[in-house]
């Protein structure tokens, strides 16, 4: 791997205003890289080249059906690489190779989907009576700024700036600062795509610095934001003085509801990929399951098989699919989720297995369940970002639903049984912008996700992401050549 990364501006690769900044793989704590750290000036380089290509009408006057045919180019660009791509994100995120593999393909189909939407964003025209003609069009937003987390920092990025490229804006993407490597494809695509010079710029800076710079921008017109709330809320608060609209995507502390007519069998499935995929660092992470209290024991029992069946070990060693979980992104996120178990035994749940730090070298935690967990705890209020699953006991379906309901998030929740009816009931009562019926992470790109409450708000995936990259424009036309 090379040992230096730089920033991607109006064209250009550059180095950082702020110096550099070391990159460490967490598997072994040891520096793998260093990448070129942004300050504001570089932020106001990217976002002036970005406005210029606005202004300039390169992205926002094609014809939708090219721009979308280089958004398509830009996800096989992604896939052609996809060899070189995933060691490197294996390497900076600590993930196992396979689920870097689907990360990266993840990242491209976002590609695929929304350059397939590009020539779908079109107006409709409304009767004014004789006299008049009405007609409604969709313009870009202009300069679209998208701040990225570490936890799935190619995918989150896809998300984004696929959707934001199809409606025509230019983009500035601030990369985190724990794994900014793998963004660099995103510049080498839009550069093999033939996108113009400024369309999309790459650059790595910390967050109280250049991401804070970008988000209080006066000429950026529109911010995405994924991470945690108290980092939403300071974005959308220097938003707000530029009167900038945010998408925020914060987090959660997603619940599952198991009845007892469940299929618990099946459910390993969902508990296995729900909470020890990317070893727990998802926002729709499935972090509880409330369980009927007639099927507790079997389902403890069942958690407590997957957790510690799985092998934790480094990344870029991958037995098989599915086999294994890596690292988590640093030993300061391991070490908040191995002291949030702590205070949880403090309180009273019991850790059924796991709940420690590996004893060796990186950032390695133990898949953890934890029983006899409460509604009011710490565990079961807040999101731990790692690979813990809290079980908590329910006796009516009204219970059940009122502790799903019972924290600040709303992202996703999950109804697990074979009653159709009851599977409905949820559906409407749980508070959530998403709810699985019968499989955890059920859905796709296609559909639309994002947060009620404290998860935040706005819409990712599907065609509601494309309003947020958008201004709607209407004309109102007198006939008859004017007064
Ligand atoms: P964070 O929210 O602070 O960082 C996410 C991104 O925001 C990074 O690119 C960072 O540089 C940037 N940022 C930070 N402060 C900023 C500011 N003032 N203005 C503009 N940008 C800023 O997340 P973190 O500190 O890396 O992780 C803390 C917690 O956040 C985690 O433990 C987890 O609970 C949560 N988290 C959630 C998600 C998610 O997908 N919902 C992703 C990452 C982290």
């Amino acid at each position: 791997m090379k040992s230096y990364w730089q920033n991607f501006i109006d064209g250009a690769w550059v180095d950082g205003g702020a110096g550099r900044i070391a990159v460490q793989d967490p598997a072994t704590s040891e520096q793998i890289a260093e990448h070129a750290l942004a300050d504001a000036g570089d932020v106001d380089k990217a976002v002036q080249a970005a406005r210029r290509v606005h202004r300039s009408g390169a992205l926002r006057d094609l014809r939708p059906v090219e721009r979308g045919r280089m958004v398509q180019a830009m996800g096989r660009y992604l896939l052609e690489n996809l060899d070189e791509i995933a060691p490197v994100l294996t390497a900076e995120q600590g993930k196992p190779l396979w689920e870097s593999r689907i990360e990266i393909e993840g990242a491209a189909r976002y590609f695929e989907y929304y350059g397939n939407q590009a020539e779908t964003v079109e107006g409709r025209s409304i009767p004014l009576g004789a006299g008049y003609f009405d007609f409604t069009t969709y313009e870009p937003m202009g300069v679209s700024a998208q701040i990225i987390p570490w936890n799935y920092p190619v995918e989150m990025t896809a998300r984004s700036l696929s959707a934001a490229l199809a409606t025509g804006n230019a983009c500035v993407i601030k990369s985190p600062e724990l794994t900014p490597l793998t963004n660099a494809w995103f510049a080498k695509a839009a550069e093999h795509v033939g996108l113009p010079n400024g369309a999309v710029n790459v650059l790595c800076g910390l967050g109280r610095d250049a991401g804070a710079a970008l988000a209080g921008h006066p000429d950026v017109n529109q911010i995405v934001f994924t991470g945690s709330v108290q980092t939403g809320i300071a974005i959308a608060t220097a938003a707000a003085a530029n009167v900038v609209p945010c998408v925020l995507e914060l987090g959660g502390k997603s619940a599952a509801i198991v009845h007892e007519d469940a299929d618990l069998e099946a459910f390993e499935t969902d508990i296995r990929w729900g909470i020890f995929f990317n070893a727990g660092q998802v926002c729709s992470a499935m972090s509880r399951v409330i369980v009927h209290e007639s099927r507790h024991d079997e389902l403890v029992e069942r958690a407590a098989k997957i957790a510690s069946g799985l092998i934790v070990r480094p990344g870029e060693e991958s037995p098989e699919f599915g086999a294994n979980m890596g690292a988590m992104v640093s030993e300061g996120q391991r070490d908040r989720a191995v002291h949030m178990v702590s205070r949880a035994q403090e309180q009273g749940a019991r850790v059924v297995t796991g709940g420690r730090a590996l004893n060796r070298a990186g950032a390695f935690m133990e898949p953890t369940v934890l029983s006899g967990v409460t509604g009011d705890m710490e565990i079961a209020q807040q999101e731990v970002f790692g690979p813990v699953l809290s079980v908590l006991p329910f006796a009516s379906e009204a219970e059940a639903v009122e502790i799903a309901n019972g924290t600040d998030y709303g992202l996703v929740g999950g109804v697990f049984t074979r009653d159709t009816d009851r599977a409905m009931r949820a559906a409407r009562d749980v508070r959530a912008g998403q709810v699985f019926v019968n499989e955890w992470y059920a859905g796709g790109v296609e559909t639309p996700f994002g947060g009620y409450g404290k998860s935040g708000y706005g819409r990712e995936k599907g065609r509601e992401a494309l309003w947020n990259y958008v201004q709607t424009k209407n004309v109102a036309i007198k006939l008859g050549g004017g007064a």
